[in-house]
């Protein structure tokens, strides 16, 4: 019943995403984070080979994977360098809300005019007073006859400064709570969307974090997605996509980090022989190695979920934190195992190990993510088997 064999064509995209990863962002991975450079020409490549709207079907111009082979792309080039990686990949959760949410002309209006030629979207959700609590945003969406006037601040918006295409969640009522909230697709260029703050982060330093004002976007029904009302609920979905994407993100980190590793304890010696050798050092391997496996088993395990549109939102949860502390965890024993070379700037597990940090906050914190599989524990919705 399950097999873990990948096809000759899934076996080539897969040499594809390794080939691009090893030969355009591992020669500039520590560079581009020293400098915090955005990768856009790296994005270029990716977009011509189809490494950047895997999981998009052809239809809407995408290169057409199933989840599966979307999230083993993603491990494949995160393994190089997560920051460039999420950069090439950060539409997916823009796209995943339309996706699920959008009308058929609105996938081909404003999915297909993004996938023509190099251009990028971004999800903003988060605002300075509803981060874990999404649902108290206070932008609004103030309906006017037939338009949608928006109002407001979004904080630590991924890709804020390049993406061309906005999806946007804003309040047509506050007093509805979260059913108050609506999903808009809005193109970069509506007049009255500005940069705030662009973020100096530990981590993921290529890839760009800022704030985006909105004063008086109007926006039409053309722009609306899903419905009034029905925003919360679509970025509820598109995030757990994104969640099994963190768990692919978090594996690659995790893999890298391993074998940086297990290349130096093979290879540094003190007192006599390789540092392999000891039981205190092969352990932290093994462990290391137990925990990469079991998130990539996980990410497997919810892609196919969803491939096979089966309700995953508490297995993306589980999936989601279990990886995420796993790369903070291996990422961590690999600067133990290198010591004094692997804490110093520069050396590769000395980035992978600030990389990691991020994958336990965003896409909701691994306390948020506890919360949802608690809940979806208590409720039963954890069906697979
Ligand atoms: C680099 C980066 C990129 C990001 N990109 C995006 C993006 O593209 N789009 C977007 O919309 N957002 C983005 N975010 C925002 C991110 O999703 C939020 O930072 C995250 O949801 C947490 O919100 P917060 O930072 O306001 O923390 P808070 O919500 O203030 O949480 C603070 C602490 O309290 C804990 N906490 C809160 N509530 C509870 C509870 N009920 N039970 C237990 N513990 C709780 C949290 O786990 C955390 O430890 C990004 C964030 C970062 C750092």
């Amino acid at each position: 019943m399950i097999d873990f064999s990948l096809s000759s064509q899934q076996k080539a995209l897969l040499e594809t995403a390794r080939d691009f990863a090893a030969r355009e962002i591992r020669p500039v991975a520590v560079e581009y984070d020293r400098d915090g450079t955005y990768p856009e020409e790296i994005c270029k490549k990716a977009h011509q080979l189809g490494l950047m709207y895997t999981n998009i079907p052809k239809a809407y111009g995408g290169t057409g994977m199933s989840f599966v082979e979307h999230y083993l792309v993603t491990e494949a080039m995160n393994y190089e360098c997560c920051a460039i990686a999420q950069v090439i990949g950060i539409s997916h959760l823009a796209t995943g809300a339309l996706m699920i949410g959008a009308t058929e002309e609105q996938k081909k209006k404003f999915i297909g005019k993004m996938t023509e030629s190099y251009r990028s979207a971004c999800f903003c959700l988060t605002e300075p007073e509803a981060g874990s609590d999404a649902g108290v945003m206070k932008t609004t969406a103030e309906k006017k006859g037939d338009r949608y006037i928006v109002n407001g601040l979004k904080c630590y918006i991924t890709n804020g400064v390049y993406a061309d295409l906005l999806c946007l969640f804003a309040t047509i009522d506050k007093s509805k709570g979260t059913k108050g909230i609506c999903c808009f697709a809005v193109p970069r260029d509506t007049p009255g969307i500005s940069v705030g703050r662009i973020e100096d982060k530990m981590g993921h330093r290529a890839m760009n974090v800022a704030e985006l004002i909105f004063d008086n976007v109007e926006l039409t029904k053309e722009n609306l997605i899903g419905g009034e009302g029905q925003g919360f609920k679509l970025a509820m979905m598109a995030l757990d996509r994104g969640r099994a994407n963190i768990t692919a993100v978090s594996t690659g980190i995790a893999q890298k980090a391993l074998d940086e590793a297990a290349k130096y304890a093979n290879t540094r010696v003190q007192f006599g022989q390789p540092i392999g050798n000891f039981q205190g050092v092969s352990f932290l391997l093994a462990d290391m190695n137990a925990l990469t496996m079991a998130s990539r088993a996980m990410y497997l395990q919810v892609g196919w979920m969803l491939d096979n549109n089966i309700r995953c939102s508490t297995e993306a949860a589980l999936a989601k934190l279990f990886a995420s502390d796993a790369a903070m965890k291996v990422t961590t024993d690999a600067v133990q195992i290198m010591a004094g070379s692997g804490y110093m700037k520069g050396a590769v597990v000395e980035k992978l190990m600030r990389d990691a940090k991020l994958t336990q906050i965003f896409e909701g914190t691994n306390q948020i993510n506890r919360m949802v599989a608690g809940r979806g524990i208590l409720g039963k919705t954890c069906t697979l088997f």
